[in-house]
């Protein structure tokens, strides 16, 4: 590839003239750049909250102690990797997307984003997930059906991979009854997302592997029973 011929310094000096998204598109086209610019100041301050790790948990239904009720979401979470000195420490931003039935009364002050702002990923980004990942807090996507919530954090995940590098992605699956994965992964076929690393898949030893790993997502991925 071209890129990977020419000086870095060079290099440099043209993806400082670039947007953040087209900076972050061309360092995640090779190793050695991508290296390089986390490396260096000016281009390591552009990339700051756009690079992380990616875990989206599907049919984890905890019930909230206080009332009773089940607590039914879907959880995208975003862990940043920040060293302090010779420590390296995790801030954790989750998702949660929200559906109708069950408890709502467990996240009283945690802020709420409408979902038609994914349709607008650029303000998006901008105006609320940089703030939520700088804190590390954790935002509320409110959803009407459970088809709307799996569609939009679909959504996300897609903005996502296209405005950050993701080091690493895991999908975790506690069960596959309401087949929660199962219409995710056609809402991907349709709207691949651009994956350039190897995903992890954890699932219930219950749960026929092949069942998604047909999907083009995980086609490479590996996998690990954690039941
Ligand atoms: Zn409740």
């Amino acid at each position: 590839m071209i890129l990977d011929e020419l000086p870095l310094e060079l290099m440099r000096e043209v993806l400082l003239d670039l947007s953040t998204v087209d900076i972050i598109q061309t360092v995640k086209c090779t190793r050695r750049l991508y290296h390089f610019a986390k490396a260096d100041r000016a281009l390591g301050r552009r990339l700051r909250n756009r690079i992380f790790n990616f875990c989206l948990r599907l049919g984890k239904n905890k019930v909230f102690a206080d009332c009773g009720e089940p607590i039914l979401c879907l959880y995208l979470d975003a862990s940043f990797r920040e060293k302090r000195g010779a420590m390296t420490r995790w801030r954790i931003s989750s998702f949660i997307f929200w559906f109708e039935g069950g408890c709502k009364c467990g996240y009283g002050r945690t802020p709420k984003i409408e979902p038609g702002l994914l349709d607008h990923p650029s303000f998006l980004y901008d105006r609320h997930l940089l703030g939520a990942f700088d804190t590390g807090s954790r935002l509320i996507i409110n959803n009407g059906s459970l088809d709307d919530a799996i569609i939009n954090c679909a959504k996300l995940f897609n903005i996502l991979m296209k405005f950050c590098v993701v080091r690493r992605l895991e999908l975790v699956l506690y069960n596959s009854g309401d087949h929660k994965w199962d219409k995710m992964n056609a809402f991907f076929n349709a709207n691949p997302p651009d994956l350039r690393i190897q995903p992890y898949v954890s699932i219930d030893s219950a749960i026929n592997l092949d069942d998604f790993l047909t999907g083009s997502i995980f086609s490479n991925g590996k996998s690990r029973d954690f039941l």
